[in-house]
């Protein structure tokens, strides 16, 4: 293991204790919540030992910036530091760590060199990845990609009410300015992702550096289903509104929609249910509930979601509950650019990294970088697939591999690479 290598580990190290959850491996860093910004403000440090200025946008997300070239377009790479409640210390913040010391390597052999680059140097670290706390996810590179409000995503209330706004701000985490678009005299030449597969195709196939070269499908709904309030043991059956009974026939109809389908082609999931009152002796009255379908192929996803329409006005007659959708957040199965796919490959080959082809399941900020400028985004290994789980893990050998392979893949892009 070389020197950088060893710094690599001895940050990361420090990194994972922001919201470590006592007793495990894992973190709980939901975006804005204090671990969150007590992580920003020592990656803020790090950033600056290493030359980095540091500057928030207008939604919260925390940029590095290393000018090497006065006006030159600026090379961007990065992830999200923020997590799901109790999941893996692995997810977006190994690729924000990966991006930094990629960065931090690229800098220092041109410093050495003596090269003018073609391209400046910036880290991101973008706001509410997750959607957890905040909906919708990838919130940050929406905003920075136009494909949501700034000002509907910072009037964004958490569960308790508190507001994107509101939270950033006690936090001393939201600028004033735009860092990069229209205005900022900032424009992104390029942009990389690394992060962790949360899936075990790539463990079982022995690929250490996979090339993302599509993103599958989804569709998110966020329901309500209304019924009324009433005793649990006095009311007749035949008289009841139970809004949980209805909630629950989604949650099982999400899980048979699957079987309509090859194996494989669909995943679904509910994977949050706040019931009102949620109470002893009383039939829920109100339920709100998340179902996400995702695919590789957009039709699968739009015969899933006419079939499920077709549930919800079974389940509505049958068991005499209103259903509304009350948000929905969808993207379409999408290519990564190939000149990206094509860069990453070089690199491996290069560096002699077992390499392939891979698509994500989840989505990630690149799928919203992808659409504005040339992208490479690359996976390392989860150790069984498992991912928003205290568990997860990444074996140090893959998070090294990695680091090297996203130094590879910035030193390209800063000297040029996929500049048209
Ligand atoms: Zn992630």
């Amino acid at each position: 293991m070389t020197q950088l290598d060893e710094a690599f580990l001895a940050d990361w190290a420090i990194h994972s204790r922001f919201g470590a959850v006592a007793g495990t491996n894992g973190v709980d860093r939901q975006a804005a919540s204090a671990a969150d910004g007590e992580q920003r403000r020592w990656f803020a440090e790090l950033l600056e030992s290493r030359g980095f200025a540091v500057h928030r946008d207008r939604i919260g997300n925390q940029f590095g910036l290393l000018e090497l070239v006065p006006g030159a377009p600026w090379v961007l790479t990065g992830s999200h530091m923020d997590s799901q409640p109790t999941a893996g210390r692995f997810d977006g913040a190994y690729g924000v760590m990966a991006s930094a010391h990629a960065c931090f390597r690229v800098a220092d052999e041109l410093r050495e060199s003596g090269e003018t680059p073609r391209c400046n140097l910036a880290v991101v670290n973008w706001f509410n990845e997750e959607g957890s706390r905040f909906k919708p996810s990838m919130m940050g590179s929406s905003v920075l990609t136009g494909k949501l409000p700034l000002a509907e995503a910072l009037a964004t209330p958490d569960p308790r009410g508190v507001t994107v706004a509101e939270a950033l701000g006690e936090l001393d985490e939201l600028g004033e300015d735009d860092v990069f678009g229209a205005g900022s005299g900032r424009e992104v030449a390029s942009y990389a992702e690394i992060h962790v597969q949360q899936g075990r195709s790539m463990e079982e196939d022995g690929v250490t550096i996979g090339l993302v070269n599509a993103t599958w499908a989804a569709h998110k709904f966020e329901f309500r289903v209304r019924g009324e309030q009433a005793h649990s043991g006095s009311t007749l059956m035949a008289d009841r509104r139970d809004a949980l009974l209805g909630a629950a026939r989604l949650v099982v109809a999400a899980r048979e929609l699957v079987d309509e389908f090859e194996p494989g082609l669909l995943h679904t999931a509910c994977g949050e249910l706040n019931v009102y009152p949620n109470s002893p002796v009383v039939v829920a009255s109100e339920v709100e509930l998340l179902l996400d379908l995702r695919s590789p192929s957009s039709e699968v996803i739009a015969r899933a979601h006419a079939s499920l329409m077709a549930t919800i006005d079974r389940v509505q007659r049958e068991d005499r509950v209103d259903i509304e959708i009350t948000a929905e957040h969808s993207w379409e199965q999408n290519p990564y650019p190939e000149a990206g796919v094509e860069l990453a490959r070089e690199v491996a080959v290069e560096l002699g990294l077992t390499h392939d082809r891979v698509m994500t399941v989840a989505g990630h900020d690149s799928t919203n970088m992808k659409d504005e400028v040339p992208t490479v985004m690359l996976f390392v290994p989860s150790v069984d697939g498992v991912s928003h789980n205290l568990a997860e893990f990444t074996k140090d050998e893959d998070l090294i591999a990695g680091v090297g392979h996203l130094t590879g893949v910035v030193r390209r892009l800063a000297a040029g690479a996929l500049l048209g």
